[in-house]
This record gives C-alpha cells, structure tokens and sequence, in this order.
C-alpha cells in the first residue's frame, strides 16, 4: 500500500512559532511535534523559567533563533552553553516580553500559572494565533484578554484537552442551539479515598496523576480537582455560554474530554487517548490537520466507560470556583492566587492537602471581589491575594503543628 501524502506540507513558507514554557510537559510535546514535522514549523524563540540545560538543548536541536531564561542568574550559563552556535541568548522578564513581540504564526503559552499572562497578552496584540495551554491567565483576566484578542484579531486555540475537544464539537455558528458544556475529569488520585484518608496525603501521592503525564502544579490541582473548578472559569471565557451552562462530571478513564449537549436534546463528545500531542497537534495544524504518531483510541479494547457525579463534600475546590465565577470582577483572579500559593506550600511540605481548598476559600472570604477595569487591578489583585494567602497558609500550619503538639503530649502523659 502506497504512503498517504502528509497531510500538513512543506509550505512555501513554513509557519513560525514561538513557545513558551519550552521546557514543561507541554513545551515538549509542541517540540516533539515539530520534529516530526519537516519543513512545516520554523521555530522563532523558546523561553523556559528556570531550566537552562534543557533550554539550551532544546534550541539546539529544533533550530530556534533565540532562546530566553528568565531567571537572570542562569544567563552566563545559557550563553556559555550556547557558544558558537549563533542562537541569540537573552534573559529577564524584559526579555521575555520582547520575546512575545517577536513577529510569528503562532505562541504557544505554556507558562504555568498567572506568570504567563504578560507575554501571552503582548503576542495576542501583535494579532498573533495562541495556542493557549495556560488556563491561568483567562482564569485572572478571561474579560480583558478575550476583548484584547477581538480587538487585535488573535484567535486562541485552546490546548488544555477538554477545551480543545470542545473547540472541535461545539457549533460555534449557531451558539443559541448550545444547551450545556460538560468538561470530563479524571477524579485524580484520591477519587477513591475518603475525606479522613485525605489528610495526610503527600506531594508524592498527589503528583502521581492516573491517566496524565503533567507538571506537578496541574497534578495537584487535578488531585483538589481546583483544576476542573479553573476549566469551567476557563470554559466560560472562551466559549458563548452562560455560567450556568458549564458543568463537570468524573470520568475516571479520561477517554472522553468533553460533552456538548443541544437544545434538540442531540449530545457530542470529544474522545481521544489521553495524550496532549492530540490537543497541541490540533492546534499547531488549526485550520488543517496534521499526522501524529499516538496510540490509537481502541474502545473494544478498552470496553467500557463509566462517569459519575463529583463529591463536592470531599473536593470543596469545585464549588470554591463556581463561587468565584459567580462572583465575577477580582475573585477568580484571587482563587487562582491563592491556589497558586497554596500548591506551592504543599509541595514544600509547608501546607497539609486538605488545607489547601480551605487557604483559597479564606483568601476569597478575606477579599471580596470587585469590578475588574484594568490589566493593573490585575497584578494588584495577584499580590495582594498571594500576600494574604501566604498569611494565612502560615498561620494555619502553625495551627496545626500546635495541635499536633498538643496531641502528642497528651499521648505522653499516658492520658
Ligand atoms: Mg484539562
């Protein structure tokens, strides 16, 4: 049998791209992609955080004209690293915005956390096409991005897999047939666990996600299920529903990623293998395809998919979010705050894994929201929320060691 003809070809001018957080999980899939893909993609600049071994390697095998690290510290090592090959070397927030501006195709944004909204707002106004991995930034400022992408004719193209999926099954030409969006999720590690059960789980449970391979910020959001209560915030944003339309429901085999139910009571699913190169190759071919080399969905093989309702008892993250939603204006801004800080203090062991739903959720009540006018209430709201919920991580862990403290003695005196 003969080879089918690729199906994304060698363009006249290939497209260029540039990506940003190169060296995370979905850096180097979007990496790996182009690899396989001769001719068609000419890579413009990689940024990474803080990976500078990786990012220099990555810049050498791809072809990149210019590689940023943003953690300054690192600059003398990238450019030593880079020595000889004519890849420009740059480093610092500046560096990452100029970076952004840098005429391309394409920017994947795949910076975790809110720290990706700067560069991914200059590229949307160089009218650039963002494939969109981040859910931070449009969960902090879905209003003011989504208004800055129509005003410069940006198109973003959703990578996160169940926004993708709905991307691809929803009929965005007649949005008033659209009766509800329903986002998957996997459940996470502890699924199966009680709330008791839950209280002295470790980094290392919570990272250990079933189905994806992810970095460990998203793991421990999926593990509170905090990730789904972002994806309907996230959802909401990029797709013409009401909060209300937007629900999740556990699907523990994360075959299907989403379900978009119409008014005439048809329903249609996404369904893939859960693995991101299907996501970020739509992205990267949007509005055409291309061939990628994943496993094959097998449903005979896989046999049978079940789904059930969240406990939201035992996960309080997904009703934290839709509360904030409700809320609208500065409390998602603060949610994602928050959640950022509290992730960060349980995987330094500073924070228990129950405590971080109850860090957002005293962060929210401390802070209510307000109308959200500009890109400066923002970084103001991103602060102050992260400021207050560094106090309040504190003190709560202080609190509980007391009362372990407490507990011991007790066992002490024999009582
Ligand atoms: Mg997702």
């Amino acid at each position: 049998m003969n080879q089918p003809a690729p199906l994304l070809k060698a363009a006249a001018r290939p497209r260029r791209i540039s990506i940003f957080g190169a060296t995370g999980t979905i850096g180097q899939n979007t990496l790996h992609l182009i690899a396989q893909s001769t001719g068609a993609f000419a890579v413009e600049a990689l940024v990474s955080s803080t990976r500078v071994r990786e990012l220099a390697e990555a810049v050498k095998s791809c072809g990149a004209k210019l590689a940023v690290i943003e953690d300054e510290s690192k600059y003398e090592e990238l450019k030593h690293l880079l020595a000889g090959t004519g890849i420009e070397a740059a480093s610092g927030k500046q560096a990452v915005l100029e970076a952004a501006a840098r005429p391309v195709d394409m920017l994947v944004s795949g910076i975790v956390g809110a720290a990706a909204l700067a560069p991914t707002l200059v590229a949307i106004r160089q009218g650039v096409t963002i494939g969109l991995a981040n859910k931070e930034c449009l969960v902090c400022a879905g209003d003011l991005m989504i208004a800055e992408a129509a005003r410069y004719n940006a198109k973003l193209l959703p990578i996160d897999s169940e926004h993708n999926a709905v991307f691809q099954t929803l009929d965005f030409a007649h949005p008033e047939t659209i009766e509800r969006i329903t986002l998957t999720a996997s459940g996470g590690p502890f699924r199966t666990f009680l709330r008791e059960e839950m209280v002295n789980v470790t980094p290392e449970q919570a990272v250990a996600h079933p189905n994806w391979s992810m970095g460990a910020k998203i793991s421990v959001d999926s593990a509170t299920m905090m990730n789904k209560g972002l994806e309907i915030i996230e959802a909401y944003h990029l797709f013409p529903v009401e909060k209300q339309q937007i629900d999740a429901i556990i699907h523990p085999e994360s075959i299907v990623h989403c379900l978009v139910a119409y008014r005439d009571g048809s329903m249609l699913a996404g369904l893939s293998i859960p693995d991101m190169r299907v996501p970020i190759a739509f992205a990267l071919a949007w509005p055409e395809r291309m061939e990628t080399e994943t496993k094959r969905l097998n449903l005979a093989e896989i046999g049978k998919l079940t789904f059930e309702k969240p406990d939201e008892v035992k996960f309080p993250a997904l009703h934290i979010a839709r509360a904030a939603l409700e809320a609208g204006g500065t409390a998602p801004c603060v949610l994602n705050a928050a959640n950022e800080i509290a992730v960060a203090a349980f995987l330094e062991k500073k924070l228990s894994f129950l405590g971080i739903a109850a860090v957002v959720e005293e962060t929210l009540a401390q802070l209510p929201a307000e109308v959200l006018t500009s890109l400066e209430q923002v970084y103001d709201t991103d602060k102050i929320a992260r400021a207050k919920a560094r106090m309040l991580a504190e003190n709560r862990e202080k609190k509980h060691y007391a009362g372990a403290m407490f507990s011991v003695a007790k066992c002490g005196s024999g009582e």
